[in-house]
This record gives structure tokens, sequence and C-alpha cells, in this order.
């Protein structure tokens, strides 16, 4: 392709509202230009990478033995209300409404669509097992899209079903796909770590992401450097490796003015305790009863664990209204006892046997002194409602965990019976019994992947594409387009690499030198040749943009070497 030829928009600054690299540097460099929130145009180099990616993804799957199909983005709510998900998905899915007053959703999944289409076409234990997968639109009424590709409220995601016999067969296929996906990532030139996680809004009683590991990501991991365990924090199970210590003496409930002081730290340093002391009140709304958890002043609530301890649809911080209906006072006083109308009095574990403690008074100003639990208030259930943290203890082997960050790009799930059962997919066995299917899904966020990609691979001039995924392998640089050698063996060089199939493109534009340098190494292009004054040597630079290595090739050489290079994936 031809630079003057195709259409690349670079910028000059960052968009004020791309507060990551990869969001900055895909604006930048012409891949994406936003819509609405969540909601980008793919310009013809970002459509490149997808393409790249979306050929990748493909040619495993097919390897792995699945079956491409295409189901429609518009689905009925009849099959959601069949699976119970129509109310349980709650507000992240699209809802819209036919002329005739009927009910659809935009699919943000399609474990319901593949459900039925499959107990329409399996009959036999002849046909499975079979794993049926597409590549295409997914809709998502995200709560904060943000990060430019990461969230979004409209992107491609490579979703796969699997149908089998038994659980065995069931585990074969999660197997496959847990191996597929690994070597997926690796081809895309990714470092990544397969964890243990939250089954979420699709269910099922197992499941693993795949990270992409980098600073910015949205998702925290545990690790355990001792063993093997790796979790996504939303999900690990750190033990306490300080648990809270009973005193002799209990001491009467007091209350005391606090002044001005809200934070855990502001109010401990006033009473000269430490945090470990105080318990924090955080009210609830969970589909619409208001609920309490109750945690250790130095921990944080994990909102996820607490809406499976709830199995709540939809869980928000209580409003300041109910708030003030519960306990009497403005935000920021809560404490655990004499609450009004609350259903469930939930308390994290780090409390058990704490006594003691400090809590809001329920009052404005005020927190209450020597609360202990079981006297003062009484807690509908005591469990692990922690974020694990680093330094928690492995629940496999109990040495220290780290923490590290990462982007959730993969996700593979054991559905089990959850879907077949519900929508009954049913085949005939041996015997001429009827059993029912027994599922596994399996989701690549494609689009996600292209940023995850560049938070892995930048420098301050931009985007350093692994080879797998770059829009186009080489650019062609002739540094003046007007000086004719130059530009006739850029030419000659060009038609000889499209002819070895490689990807390249032709900086043909009258530009000055420092500009198309400058929009080469902003894209991202792995290789780049300079035609410059060396030309009238035969010779060519190379640069490699990952390294920065340069070299001088002789124009005899030059289209073999980056054949040989692309071929060794540089
Ligand atoms: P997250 O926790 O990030 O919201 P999820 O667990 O809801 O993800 P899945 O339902 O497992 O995601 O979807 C499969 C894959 O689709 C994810 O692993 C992720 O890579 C991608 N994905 C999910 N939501 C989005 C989104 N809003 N924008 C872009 N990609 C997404
Ligand atoms: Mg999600």
């Amino acid at each position: 392709m031809r630079w003057s030829r195709t259409l690349i928009d670079t910028l000059k600054e960052n968009p004020a509202e791309a507060e990551i690299v990869s969001h900055q540097l895909l604006m930048r460099g012409g891949f994406i230009r936003k819509v609405a929130a969540g909601i980008y145009d793919y310009l013809p180099l970002g459509r490149r990478v997808l393409l790249k990616l979306e050929a990748i993804v493909r040619e495993e799957m097919d390897r792995a033995g699945a079956l491409e199909v295409l189901l429609p983005i518009l689905s009925p709510a009849e099959l959601w209300q069949e699976s119970g998900r129509w109310e349980k998905y709650g507000a992240e899915l699209f809802r819209i409404r036919d002329r005739h007053d009927r009910e659809f959703a935009l699919g943000p999944t399609h474990e319901e669509v593949i459900t039925d289409l499959v107990r329409k076409t399996v009959k036999s234990y002849r046909q499975l097992p079979v794993n049926l997968y597409q590549m295409h639109t997914k809709f998502r009424d995200e709560v904060r899209p943000r990060f430019g590709l990461m969230r979004c409220r409209e992107f491609i995601m490579k979703d796969a079903y699997s149908f089998d016999r038994d659980e065995v067969g069931a585990e074969k296929s999660y197997q496959i796909m847990f191996e597929t996906y690994q070597r997926i990532f690796k081809r895309c030139g990714l470092r990544f770590k397969a964890v243990e996680a939250d089954s979420g809004a699709i269910g099922g009683s197992f499941s693993s992401e795949f990270m992409v590991l980098a600073e910015t990501g949205e998702e925290g991991i545990a690790t355990c450097p001792a063993c093997s365990y790796a979790a996504n924090t939303e999900k690990a199970q750190g033990a306490l490796p300080d648990p809270s210590q009973a005193e002799a003496a209990l001491k009467p409930r007091e209350l005391v003015a606090t002044p001005g002081k809200h934070t855990v730290e502001e109010v401990a340093a006033f009473l000269n305790v430490t945090p470990r002391q105080l318990a924090k009140t955080m009210l609830y709304d969970a589909d619409g009863q208001v609920v309490a958890a109750i945690i250790r002043g130095d921990r944080e609530i994990n909102e996820v664990k607490l809406k499976n301890a709830l199995n709540a649809v939809n869980l928000v911080l209580a409003s300041p209204e109910q708030i003030k209906a519960a306990t009497g006072a403005p935000v920021g006083f809560a404490g655990p006892f004499g609450l009004q109308g609350v259903t469930q009095v939930l308390m994290d574990d780090s409390l058990q046997g704490a006594v003691n403690l400090v809590t809001g008074g329920n009052q404005a100003d005020m927190h209450a002194v020597n609360v202990t639990p079981g006297r003062d208030f009484t807690p509908t259930r005591v469990l692990d409602l922690r974020l694990t943290r680093a330094g928690d203890l492995c629940p496999r082997c109990g040495k220290p965990l780290d923490l590290e960050r990462g982007i959730e790009v993969g996700h593979v799930f054991k559905l089990g019976l959850k879907y077949s059962e519900a929508m009954h997919a049913a085949f005939l066995d041996e015997a001429g019994q009827e059993k029912l299917c027994v599922m596994g899904c399996y989701g690549i966020g494609v689009s996600r992947i292209a940023a995850a990609a560049i938070e892995q691979n930048y420098d301050e001039f931009g985007i350093k594409w692994p080879l797998a995924l770059a829009p186009y392998a080489v650019v062609l640089l002739p540094v003046a387009p007007k000086d004719p050698a130059a530009m006739a063996m850029a030419e000659d060089v060009y038609a000889e690499l499209q002819a070895a199939g490689v990807d390249v493109l032709l900086d043909d534009r009258e530009e000055r030198a420092g500009v198309k340098f400058k929009d080469a190494d902003l894209i991202g292009f792995p290789l780049r040749l300079t035609f410059g004054k060396s030309v009238a040597e035969n010779l060519i630079e190379l640069k490699h943009r990952s390294t920065g290595q340069v070299e001088m090739v002789p124009r005899s050489e030059v289209v073999a070497k980056i054949k040989a290079l692309i071929q060794a994936g540089i």
C-alpha cells in the first residue's frame, strides 16, 4: 500500500480524554476514532490490526477442531427469560423494542442463542462433542466505558461454546480451549498469565482468565511465588496474616465527638488507635434491599465477593437517603449497631474475635468506641469479604502472596448444565436415553487485545507492535521523494516485497523526513527501511522498532533479509 492512497490521520497531541497509553496511541496513530463513549470507528490501520488478530484466533480455533458459525446480534427476550438472565443480567444488557413492542437484547454474550441452536440441531450422542465459535460484535452497557478499546460498549469478541456428552468430555474440551488460548496469546507476542477467576454473570462452576500483565491493568492478580497459585483478586482467598486478637476485658460502648474527622486514618490518629482497631460499616443497595458489610479499618470490601454472598443482581453503594434512613446520620458516620431496615449484616472474618472496636456513631461527627461484635450488634453471617492484597497468605501453601496487575483478554468457563438444563439442550445416548449436554464457554476480547498489546509494547515515540499484530510489517521511507534514485530504489523494493507477500507500506508522501520518521515510530511498524544518501552506495538502512537496532543492508540482500526476519517472527 502507498501512504498517499490510504487514510492515515496521525495526531500531534494526546486527546484530552485518553488516560492510558494504548488509548492515546491508538488515537494518535490513526487506528481509531471515537463516535460516542465506548463506541469507536476502526480506521484502515485499526481494521488491519483487528484482521491480523482475527486470523490468528480463527486459525487456532480451527486447529482445535472448533467450527465457526455466525449468530445474530439481536436475540428475543424469550430466550433470555428461559435462562433467567433477562432479569439476572441487570443494567449491562442493552434492551430494545421492535415496532410491535416485542423486546430484544443486543447480545453481550451468546449462551442462550447457541444453546437454542444446539437443542434444535443436535439429537444424538454421535454429534457430540461439538465446539461452535464466532467472531463478531458484542454490546454491553458498561457502567464506566473507558480506556479506549479496553472497556467499550460495542467491541469485537471471539466466543466459543462446547457441548459434551458427560463431565469427562467437558473437562477435555475445557483443557483443549485452555491450551488453544495459550497458543493464541503466545502467537500475539503477549506476556500473559492464566489465573483463577470469578464466573460473574456467565455463571458455571469454575473459570480461568487470561491476563496480559501490565501496570495499567484494571484487574489485580494475586500470585504465589512459592507454588503455582494465581487468582484474580476478585476471587482470591488470601488468608489474613494478622488475625484480630481478643482482649480480655470488654469495655462499655461510648460515643465520642470526632469533629471533622472522616477517613480511617484521621479517626484513628485522633483517637490514638491503629486503623486495625476501627471497623468500617459500608451500606449497600442489593437489588433494592439495604444491607451492611462490616470490615476491619485497614482492609477493603471486595464487592464481587459481597455480591456473590448476597446472590445479588445489582449491588451499588446505598444512596445518602438510604443511609440516613438506616443510620439516622449523614454519609460517613454509619456504625453497625441500631440499624433500621437493614436486611442483612455481613461481617468480614478479619473482625472475628475482635473487641472494643471504633466504629461510626450513627450521628454526625460522632464515633463509637468499645464496640464489640456479638454484644453491640449481631452479624447475620461472618465470611471472607476482603479484597486480597500483597502479603496475605496463599490458600494453597500458606506463603505470602504477591500482587500484579493485568488486563483480562480471555476467559474460559466450565458451565456444566446451567444452560442446557434451563433451556433443555438434550441428546439421546447409546442406550436411547435422554441426557443433557455438558457445556463450556470461552471468550476472547479481540479488540481489547489490540490495546493490551500496546500497554506492553511502547516507548515515548509510539507503539512497538509485535510483528504478528502490526498493520504493516515494513514501512519504506524514501527520505527525499524528489531524489529520483532513492525513489526508484524504494519503488523497486516495494514491488519485490509485495510480490513476496510481505505487508509493506511505502511512504510516498512529499513530506519532510522528520515528519515521516515521527509517523513511522508513532504507528509502530516493526521494520523500517530508509532510502537516504547511502542509496548511492547501494545500501539501505534497516531499523528494528522494538530494539532500535540499525544496520545497513546491501540492496541485493534486502528482500531476502526482510523475508527471513518475518519468517523468524523477528
Ligand atoms: P470484565 O471483567 O473486564 O468486564 P468480563 O468477565 O465481563 O470482563 P467476559 O464476559 O468473560 O468478560 O468476556 C470475554 C472477554 O471479552 C473478556 O475476557 C474481555 O477480554 C472481553 N471484554 C469483556 N468486556 C469488554 C468490554 N466492555 N470491552 C472490550 N472487551 C471486553
Ligand atoms: Mg464485564
